[in-house]
């Protein structure tokens, strides 16, 4: 079988595919003529199935030789499937019971089947609604510490590393969405661009002219390019999140690669911060919310506070990489000077999440690719103001990034602007 045996599955190809593999027909069950199949995709890139039999139910993801959002126009690789399969496999082994088992997939097609996440909501739409989840932070911040570090210099020989960036190198057509939508489209004029008009018009224009903040989102940009730290989940927003009252599960990592981790804690952190600002625009009587805004802001204390916590650990107990080699830190003066060091690093790869969490938020508010924490809001001049909030917070990350020393400097500003 070649690429040219790709072929859209519609419900009926679906089935018969699907009837075609005994471990899925076993854990579906009855006939598979009377299997329940649904499109439930609400992403940007592509067809999401779930398929319910007598006994169980399974998500079918295909990949689309275009962006689902924009049609056939813009034509985007299937080999994204292959990219997601093979970071789905790698999280499942660093971080178990964090993402959906892998079922099946099907190189051909570009299809993946997995669990069924049930009755897991995508994270965003609790965030909406006002949700609290408790064990997210300590959830995410595992999945993250977990992900970045055995990916790293830190825990892996060079070879093992290299080897690791080769197998996603593939994937830049993927990286390139990120490159142009993120770090350079919503500081330009781009036809995808969109905004809160007329209200954030003023703000467009100064987002184009402000040079200040073209240096800092190109070195952001530079930075996204050229550092292959660690194999990235690449797409880390709340909308790549399923949760229920009690567990997190991780999906879509599609835009996985080899990049800078402050870029996904730093998705992580500006989801937070959107869903902060949007809530104002989410309540009914002054205050309603007040609880639950609380609880966002600590979450994101939570999030880098426990990340960076673990992250060390992992160092201190796993750091057998070719990196900092154990040789060059002996005796209580080395194990001194490396700790010091450690902490360095984390002081580093703090202002590149700050910087990263900036880059994610404006985008979501001029670019392409918008979130319901803020389109939700019905009332455009309402969501204007929390849409104002979100970017003034998010240029000051972005510009005077070295004044936010620690993960409270931004909650504590972010408080402020509310
Ligand atoms: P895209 O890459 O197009 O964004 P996603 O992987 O994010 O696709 O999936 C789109 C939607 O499908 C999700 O928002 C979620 O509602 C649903 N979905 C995806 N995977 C699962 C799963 N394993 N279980 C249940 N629902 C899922
Ligand atoms: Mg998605
Ligand atoms: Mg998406
Ligand atoms: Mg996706």
């Amino acid at each position: 079988q070649g690429q040219g045996d790709y072929r859209i599955l519609h419900e009926a190809d679906l089935r018969d595919h699907l009837a075609g593999l005994p471990d899925l027909t076993a854990r579906l069950g009855g006939d598979p003529a009377a299997w329940d199949i649904t499109e439930v995709g609400d992403g940007n890139l592509n067809l999401v199935f779930i398929v319910k039999g007598t006994s169980g139910g399974v998500a079918v993801k295909q990949a689309l030789p275009y962006v689902r959002l924009v049609g056939e126009s813009w034509p985007l690789p299937l080999s994204r499937a292959h990219y997601e399969y093979l970071a789905l496999s790698r999280q499942a082994e660093l971080a178990p019971g964090l993402v959906p088992a892998l079922l099946h997939h099907d190189e051909t097609l570009a299809l993946t089947v997995m669990e069924l996440l049930e009755p897991h909501i995508i994270m965003r739409k609790g965030l909406v609604a006002g949700t609290q989840y408790p064990g997210f932070a300590g959830d995410i911040t595992t999945f993250m510490a977990r992900t970045l570090f055995f990916t790293s210099d830190l825990a892996l020989s060079a070879a093992e590393k290299k080897e690791g960036i080769a197998a996603f190198a593939g994937n830049h057509a993927l990286c390139k969405i990120t490159e142009d939508l993120i770090f350079t489209d919503p500081y330009r004029i781009a036809e995808q661009n969109r905004w809160t008009a007329p209200y954030l018009d003023a703000l467009a224009v100064s987002l184009r002219d402000d040079m200040e903040l073209h240096v800092a989102v190109s070195r952001l940009k530079l930075k996204f390019m050229a550092s292959p730290e660690a194999l990235l989940h690449g797409d880390l927003h709340t909308g790549s999140i399923m949760v229920t009252a009690s567990q997190t599960r991780v999906i879509d990592p599609e835009f996985a690669f080899y990049g800078p981790m402050g870029f996904d804690v730093g998705a992580v952190i500006a989801n937070l911060l959107m869903a902060y600002f949007a809530s104002a625009g989410h309540e009914r009587a002054p205050g309603e919310r007040a609880a639950f805004e609380a609880w966002v802001l600590e979450t994101i204390e939570q999030v880098w506070i426990g990340f960076a916590r673990k992250f060390l650990e992992l160092w201190r107990t796993a750091g057998t990489g070719d990196a900092y080699p154990v040789s060059l830190f002996a005796g209580p003066q080395g194990a001194t000077r490396l700790e010091a060091e450690r902490q360095t690093y984390m002081q580093r790869l703090f202002t590149e999440v700050v910087g990263f969490a900036a880059a994610k938020t404006i985008r979501r508010i001029f670019g392409l690719a918008h979130n319901i924490d803020f389109e939700l809001i019905e009332d455009a001049k309402t969501r204007a103001i929390s849409e104002a909030r979100a970017v003034r917070l998010a240029r000051a990350m972005m510009v005077e990034t070295g004044t936010f020393r620690t993960i409270g400097d931004v909650t504590g500003a972010a408080r402020k602007l509310r």
